[in-house]
């Protein structure tokens, strides 16, 4: 069942967060759901322009709406991730999604908000929910490259501001996520005192948390065995740190490049062992279990595991 965001995030605010995952194909969305119903969690699922642009939008549609039929107990918001101002409207338009995410913040302020504000009352005329972004991450996005340097974290008195101004319904913030996989070179993680300060200047408002894949070292070196060549020292946000993260307000939580690399050390490591092999379906349907593990896995840490049927019981 779709849901609204505001949904999700009214009943997980403090508690725990919700996992937002970017899916492009069929193999994706069935570890999605499989992992989220052994899980017992609500999700988030997570289209980006690059993934439109790659399956494109309907055949994301399709296969979202396929997969749903196939395990109807499922409870899901759809989100456009990283939208500029145009897609925004585009899947405004469509019905499909249940929020966006303009994402304006390489604009000055002023710009950031009016951009924001015109997309705010587009969505919300169809009861549709915005995720704005303020202050600059690390990393690569889609094809935004910020400077390690030049990252900001949120100011939380500009984030009250901004937040007052342009009427988003959550907020992306820096505090100290950075987008890829390589995040960290040395042992920095969250910035607790900054999310603490931004709820601070906005209680009860939803915070969202980009570029929280962990890198495990393990994976990587799993992939690095079996021919890959990912910088060893890549390192992530340590999601033990999560739970304390989701007290302070980070209702949702994205996690793309760890799913890529089970996808990279499945595909990898069977071809390795398997160098006679063509047929794709054998690591395919392997991935598919890997995938839904690790969404189990990843769900007991944001803490949203568990709570499908409260989350039912709230939306019916
Ligand atoms: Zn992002």
């Amino acid at each position: 069942m779709i849901v609204t965001t505001a949904q999700l995030f009214q009943e997980a605010y403090g508690r725990y967060a919700v996992g937002a995952y970017n899916i492009n194909n069929m193999e994706q969305a069935l570890g999605l759901f499989q992992g989220h119903i052994e899980a017992q969690a609500p999700f988030i699922i997570q289209l980006s322009k690059g993934a439109r642009k790659y399956a494109n939008a309907r055949v994301l549609e399709a296969i979202i709406r396929a997969v749903e039929s196939e395990y109807p107990e499922a409870i899901f918001a759809v989100h456009l991730d990283h939208g500029d101002e145009q897609t925004c409207y585009d899947c405004i338009d469509s019905g499909f999604y249940s929020s966006v995410m303009i994402d304006a913040s390489h604009e000055t302020f002023a710009e950031n908000v009016a951009i924001t504000r015109r997309v705010v009352e587009r969505a919300h005329a169809k009861g549709i929910s915005v995720e704005s972004e303020l202050g600059m991450l690390g990393g690569v996005e889609e094809d935004i490259k910020v400077d390690e340097k030049h990252a900001m974290l949120t100011d939380p008195d500009e984030a009250q501001a901004f937040v007052e101004a342009s009427g988003c319904d959550s907020l992306a913030v820096a505090i100290g996520t950075s987008h890829g996989a390589y995040k960290f070179a040395g042992s920095q993680g969250l910035h607790f005192d900054r999310i603490e300060a931004i709820q601070a200047a906005l209680p009860g408002f939803p915070l969202v948390m980009h570029g929280s894949s962990s890198v495990p070292q393990s994976e990587v070196q799993r992939i690095n065995a079996a021919g890959g060549a990912l910088n060893p020292n890549a390192k992530g946000v340590d999601d033990s740190q999560f739970g304390r993260a989701a007290k302070l307000g980070v209702t949702k939580v994205n996690i793309d490049t760890d799913g890529r690399l089970v996808w990279t050390r499945v595909h990898r490591e069977f071809f390795r062992d398997h160098p006679e092999g063509f047929d794709f379906r054998t690591p395919g349907k392997e991935y598919v279990k890997a995938y839904a593990d690790f969404i189990v896995d990843k769900s007991r840490k944001l803490g949203s595991a568990g709570h499908l049927e409260e989350v039912r019981a709230a939306v019916m």
